[in-house]
């Protein structure tokens, strides 16, 4: 098996929030980062994607411009031998082992599917770019499927969503409107009616924030004609329809999954020490415990803050961001207690609107909405990026909808 050593003695396993943001951090010392895609996804546009009011590409942050002193390897970390400090990695070109002297893993996670009958085979899930893209040609066909055969419409055009927190909010919320705006090129659909249902296991929706925001959001979904069935959970689906714990049945042919993720499954090949929920336990300067010269952050670690010591911190790219700074000082021999206080959150519902908490302030409306897509923009790596997303959104609210399905071209290549 070919060998080769790490950048400067750093490996960086996974080039999402956490890995990317380290490696920029490393800054011109540089580092190897291992990732099968070679770009970091900016997840909180991917309702936007999905909606085609931002373009796909623009949410894919080149790590070659993103991290520009990092070697890039693409493909996947399969083994560790933590003894002889080497990596295994599975590339398109064979297999090759990395050595490091010190190794950062940031592999994220994967969507969490529960043993439902019928969840893995007709469920999407919502959380990757082929997932948005995904969803935007499912709906749009549910469209063209409706307007042939009106008689099934009440399946074709009922639009189910499970999980209702922020994934699952907003991708309901700006599906809706894609939905709504492409329903205008279809005169065959006029008088046929739509639906839209958001099932959420807990008591409310969007747990994560405070009452008078999920008050907010629960009203301005209900008066937007969407039904939310709390304290309901799935038992069954199937290609026609979903059956809920209570028995209830709905006629559909759409159910999009957002309810959890789950740490990275290849953590279990690695060898280090996990928690029940299967993160990698780290120490507050998220080193990884009993492996010297080993350090882990976001979704894929149990991350302790000593701003919240009653709970590790939770699944988010701002959490991912702060923890990439903190290991940037641990390797740098600054061992200081990793803490971060989180100064707001937001979520997008569509139309312009949005919800928004900030220093401890609550807005919701068109200025909640312009608040979280203006934080979601600055957080965007890279200036040009920014710029294009900027000019996307400022495009989708002068113009039309852009309706056109991308799955269309798989099928322009298959004919004769
Ligand atoms: C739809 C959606 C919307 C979200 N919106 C928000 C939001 O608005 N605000 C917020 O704070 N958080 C949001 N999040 C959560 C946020 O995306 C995650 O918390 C964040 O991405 C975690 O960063 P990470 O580095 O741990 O993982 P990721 O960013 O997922 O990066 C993991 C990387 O590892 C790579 N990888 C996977 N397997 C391997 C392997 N075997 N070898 C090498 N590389 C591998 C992946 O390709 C990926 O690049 C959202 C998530 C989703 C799904």
């Amino acid at each position: 098996m070919p060998r080769r050593k790490a950048r400067n003695g750093t490996l960086v396993l996974g080039g999402g929030f956490g890995g990317a943001h380290v490696a920029r951090l490393l800054g011109s010392a540089g580092a190897t980062i291992v990732d099968p895609g070679g770009a970091m996804l900016f997840t909180p546009l991917l309702p936007e994607v999905a909606a085609g009011a931002v373009e796909p590409r623009r949410v894919m942050v080149p790590l070659r411009t993103m991290c520009p002193h990092a070697e890039l390897v693409r493909g996947r970390a399969t083994g560790l031998n933590a003894t002889a400090r080497t990596v295994t990695v599975a590339t398109e070109f064979g297999v090759v082992e990395i050595g490091y002297e010190r190794l950062i893993v940031a592999l994220g996670s994967t969507a969490r599917m529960l043993p439902i009958p019928g969840l893995a085979e007709h469920a999407i899930t919502f959380k990757d770019l082929d997932d948005a893209i995904g969803l935007r040609n499912h709906v749009l066909r549910r469209l063209e499927r409706a307007e042939v055969d009106p008689m099934g419409a009440a399946r074709h055009l009922c639009f189910v969503f499970v999980g209702a927190g922020y994934a699952g909010v907003e991708a309901l919320a700006e599906t809706r409107q894609l939905v709504q705006d492409a329903a205008r090129h279809f005169p065959g659909l006029s008088g046929l009616p739509q639906r839209w249902v958001l099932i959420e296991a807990g008591s409310r929706i969007l747990s994560e924030v405070p009452d008078t925001l999920a008050d907010y959001t629960t009203a301005h979904l209900q008066r937007e004609g969407v039904e939310i069935l709390d304290s309901s959970t799935l038992a069954a689906v199937d290609d026609q329809s979903v059956t809920l714990a209570d028995g209830r049945r709905i006629p559909t042919e759409t159910v999009v999954w957002t309810a959890g993720a789950t740490p990275n499954p290849v953590l279990r090949e690695l060898g280090l020490p996990l928690d029940e929920l299967g993160r990698i336990r780290v120490d507050p300067a998220l080193r990884v415990l009993g492996h010297a010269g080993i350090w882990a952050l976001g979704d894929n670690a149990r991350v302790p803050n000593t701003a919240t010591p009653q709970r590790p911190d939770p699944p988010t790219c701002q959490h991912a961001i702060r923890q990439a700074r903190a290991v940037a000082r641990s390797l740098d021999g600054d061992y200081a207690a990793y803490g971060y206080r989180s100064i707001g959150e937001g979520a997008t519902l569509g139309r312009g609107r949005g919800i928004t908490r900030v220093l401890g302030v609550h807005v919701h409306g068109r200025l909640g909405g312009l608040l979280t897509r203006g934080y979601h923009v600055a957080m965007v790596p890279t200036a040009s990026r920014r710029w294009r997303i900027v000019a996307d959104g400022l495009l989708s609210t002068l113009l039309r909808r852009d309706i056109v399905e991308l799955g269309a071209l798989e099928e322009r290549r298959d004919r004769p």
